[in-house]
């Protein structure tokens, strides 16, 4: 991509490759996610080099930790950083790129005070405690109840798919304050302390074996009302802004998601045959993503925000992912379920298994599609009948 940058975006890569080639070294083999606190003690340290330097909210003010840069800075960083192994997962962006901009956009100077600095060096990792068995694309049929007692909330419910709740310092939290009014009226956003009685955090096992997401069950839990962030009933405004940042940041490059060039050459190492006619079609889709996000950047470059737009990115990337995986393991036969130490082959797995979590994480294929259809092509909204009536009354 360097041959797209202007001057000064060149300076900026060579001296963000410079310092990655002294401080990221020791990232250049995969890290085990499942050995949890070792990966957690490492996400820390990488935040807090990162922060050190700068980099870890480049955008910011100088004043506050950043380097006063541009989002065309943030994206050579991150496209720089992916040539590395580095612990740049959820667990650290739930904090830095959600939970933090929520707080600075809708949180009292004290709040910001409280929580930006230890975020940005690590020192506080978050989740998000949003979906429910029963809210999730629908998040605004949250269940979990808050209710006011003196200066606390009492908080009871159950949320789910929480990723890293089992390690997090604190989490965010939408409940609902009021049932009597429409669904999306009666929603409060909330910071909790995760070390707090009352909290029971519960691993899912996933399909690949790790367990990083949770079942959260909160049972009597208090929570200060000073930790509340916005005005009461006011949670869906604030927690658009967290889900706007997750849906912007949920592809990234990586050295651990494999591409059509690997593909097309574990077909021609297996000596099988090739699907000519579906090899060009995911050839034509990472040619036509590559050249989709030129123009996100260009846009990024003259400060404006993509929107709605921007979900096509993950839409096309989470479904090819799986495909050209799907068609890597197929030509492996059953080489392809047992990798045996084939590092190729260990992309195409966590390929396969990756898109399949990220085709639903941060808005499914179908909430995307609904969402270019409406934003982006202007066709007419979904009918939504319980929109004015109070939650109370919604079966
Ligand atoms: C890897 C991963 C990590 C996650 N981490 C977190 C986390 O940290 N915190 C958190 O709060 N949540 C997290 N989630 C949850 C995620 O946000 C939800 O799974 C997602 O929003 C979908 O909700 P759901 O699973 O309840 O499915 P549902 O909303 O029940 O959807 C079921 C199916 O119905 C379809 N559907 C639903 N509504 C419509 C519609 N209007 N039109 C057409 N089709 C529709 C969906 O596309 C889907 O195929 C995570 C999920 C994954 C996979």
């Amino acid at each position: 991509m360097d041959f797209n940058d202007s001057p000064q975006e060149a300076q900026f890569r060579a001296e963000v490759r410079s310092w990655l080639e002294q401080q990221a070294g020791g990232y250049r083999q995969p890290l085990d996610t499942a050995d949890v606190s070792g990966y957690t003690a490492k996400a820390r340290d990488w935040q807090r080099k990162k922060a050190d330097a700068g980099y870890a909210a480049i955008r910011w003010p100088r004043a506050e930790g950043g380097l006063d840069g541009t989002p065309m800075m943030e994206v050579i960083f991150a496209e720089e950083e992916a040539r590395y192994h580095v612990p740049v997962g959820p667990l650290v962006t739930i904090g830095t790129t959600m939970a933090v901009p929520t707080i600075r956009k809708h949180g009292s100077p004290e709040q910001i005070e409280q929580f930006t600095r230890p975020t940005l060096y690590g020192d506080i990792l978050w989740c998000q405690l949003f979906s429910e068995p029963s809210a999730g694309s629908d998040l605004a049929n949250v269940r979990t109840r808050a209710v006011r007692d003196g200066d606390d909330w009492v908080i009871n419910g159950q949320k789910v798919w929480t990723s890293w709740a089992h390690v997090a310092d604190w989490g965010i939290l939408l409940a609902r304050t009021d049932a009597n009014v429409p669904k999306h009226k009666g929603l409060t956003f909330f910071l909790v302390d995760m070390r707090s009685a009352g909290i029971d955090v519960r691993p899912i096992q996933q399909i690949s074996g790790e367990s990083e997401f949770n079942e959260v069950f909160l049972t009597d839990l208090r929570i200060p009302d000073a930790n509340r962030i916005g005005a009461v009933g006011e949670g869906w405004k604030v927690a658009i802004t967290t889900l706007m940042n997750e849906r912007i940041n949920a592809v990234g490059d990586s050295l651990s998601l494999p591409s059509v060039p690997e593909m097309l050459q574990q077909v021609r190492q297996s000596g099988k045959g090739l699907d000519k006619h579906r090899a060009a079609q995911l050839l034509t889709q990472e040619l036509g993503l590559r050249f989709f996000r030129f123009r996100l950047l260009t846009s990024l470059s003259k400060g404006e925000t993509p929107g709605a737009i921007s979900a096509m990115s993950k839409l096309v990337h989470a479904n090819m992912l799986q495909d050209l995986s799907a068609m890597a393991l197929e030509s492996a036969g059953l080489d392809g379920i047992c990798a045996d130490g084939d590092s190729l082959m260990e992309k195409f797995q966590h390929g396969y298994d990756w898109a399949a979590a990220l085709r639903i994480a941060g808005g499914t294929d179908e909430i995307l599609r609904n969402q270019i259809a409406e934003r982006v092509l202007g066709l007419p909204g979904e009918i939504r009948v319980d929109k004015d009536i109070p939650f109370s009354e919604c079966r």
